[in-house]
């Protein structure tokens, strides 16, 4: 399989999977958390420029997002020492961690700390407003960390929160995305001209 192939069977699967089962949260974070670990277990696929770390923060890049914005795919890299923001998300989200390790700290809806647990290479996360929705991820360790995110929604454009974790103020968040071009997964002419 050609590398982005990787990413352009994952794209068909999820579309499919959106199709049959958009509506049934449950089902597209079960059936989307297979596909995501099949996705992030080959860690070949993935352009250098989509797997950038920055000095200035960690990096959220745009890999496909749905023509009708049911679902989208993001990598997201963090340098050693980076995390973001206390965050909700408003829609379900899987997080799959392909490179490094990234460490998950939970809160509740009245922002009280819920817990902390790492998600290590291979292992997939999962968030949403009915399973608890507000953390904070961080990358701990000494390597650049790199996860495949996958949202019920074009999450850069979503009108979302971060917290204040002392006060519990929120403060309305759109992430936006640091590429302004996306992964080309649909040159099949290589494959197309083979006799
Ligand atoms: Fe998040």
């Amino acid at each position: 399989m050609s590398k982005l192939a990787r990413l352009r069977s994952f794209i068909h699967d999820m579309t499919r999977l959106v199709e049959r089962h958009g509506e049934d949260e449950q089902r597209m974070l079960d059936e989307g958390e297979k596909l995501l670990r099949g996705l992030i277990a080959q860690d070949d696929w993935l352009p250098g420029e989509f797997a950038r770390a920055s000095p200035g923060g960690y990096r959220q890049y745009l890999l496909h997002c749905d023509p009708l914005e049911r679902f989208s795919v993001v990598s997201f890299v963090w340098m050693p020492g980076q995390k973001t923001p206390v965050h909700d998300h408003t829609v379900w989200g899987l997080v799959g961690v392909m490179r490094g390790e990234e460490t998950c700290e939970e809160y509740s809806k009245d922002l009280k700390p819920a817990g902390r647990h790492p998600v290590r290479r291979g292992q997939v996360d999962r968030v949403s407003p009915r399973i608890g929705d507000i953390h904070v991820v961080s990358n701990d360790g000494a390597e650049v960390a790199v996860s495949i995110h996958v949202y019920g929604a074009n999450i850069g454009a979503v009108r979302r929160h971060t917290f204040d974790p002392a006060s519990g103020t929120p403060r309305d968040f759109v992430s936006g995305y640091a590429n302004a071009t996306l992964p080309n997964p649909w040159d099949r002419s290589g494959e197309a001209s083979r006799p």
